[in-house]
């Protein structure tokens, strides 16, 4: 698993467990999920490449860096999209891209049902967000997605993986590193992670 990032920071730990209890409302669940993106994608950005740029302070000028690459947010419809703004608050002029893939509830596979990605890509660094790595149906598709549109250089980001998740993407995309808040035990008969949170998607907007 050397591609794979399970946070050990305490805030993350405190955060991902008011996240997990049941009685956290949809309001306070959304705050939490945007927060720890934004603590998540601290840790998966530090690789980012820079170009130096001379800045003048009120004393003297020196020589500084700002970021090089173009990022894409790539959150998976629907649950990915309560992480954007954790994300947007840290690298603000990042473009976001929108992959929809909902999960067949017979097959476990997924289907996808939006993607208005252009021909060309627009950036070469993309960040998938997904709250939840289970069966990693999703986060392979989206990453076959986002390698035929050409992008090079993809990361996964996420709150909680399962071990069937994580071993799914390695299969397919071992080089793709994969940044989480936890790994929790399994997946139960439906596809839903065990401990986890329930569903992150009914839980940010109240549907469940
Ligand atoms: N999707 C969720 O929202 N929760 C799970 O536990 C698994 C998939």
């Amino acid at each position: 698993m050397s591609n794979v990032f399970a946070s050990s920071h305490p805030i993350v730990a405190h955060k991902l467990t008011r996240l997990r209890n049941k009685n956290t409302d949809p309001k306070k669940f959304r705050e939490l999920v945007r927060e720890m993106a934004g603590l998540l994608a601290y840790e998966a950005t530090a690789d980012l490449a820079t170009v130096e740029r001379q800045v003048e302070t009120p004393l003297a000028t020196l020589a500084g860096v700002e970021l090089r690459e173009k990022i894409g947010l790539v959150p998976i419809l629907r649950a990915g999209l309560g992480m954007v703004e954790g994300l947007w608050e840290l690298m603000p002029t990042s473009e976001v891209w929108h992959i929809g893939l909902y999960r067949d509830e017979k097959t476990l596979k997924p289907v996808e049902y939006y993607n208005k990605l252009p021909i060309e890509p627009t950036v070469s660094v993309c960040l998938i967000l997904d709250p939840m790595l289970a069966t990693g149906g999703s986060a392979v598709a989206t990453t076959d997605i986002l390698k035929r549109w050409g992008v090079k250089k993809i990361k996964f980001v996420g709150l909680i993986g399962a071990p069937e998740g994580i071993q799914n993407m390695q299969a397919h995309h071992p080089d793709v590193p994969i940044y989480l808040a936890a790994i929790d035990d399994h997946l139960n008969e439906r596809g839903y992670i065990v401990p986890g949170l329930g569903d992150a998607g009914d839980r940010q907007f109240g549907t469940g």
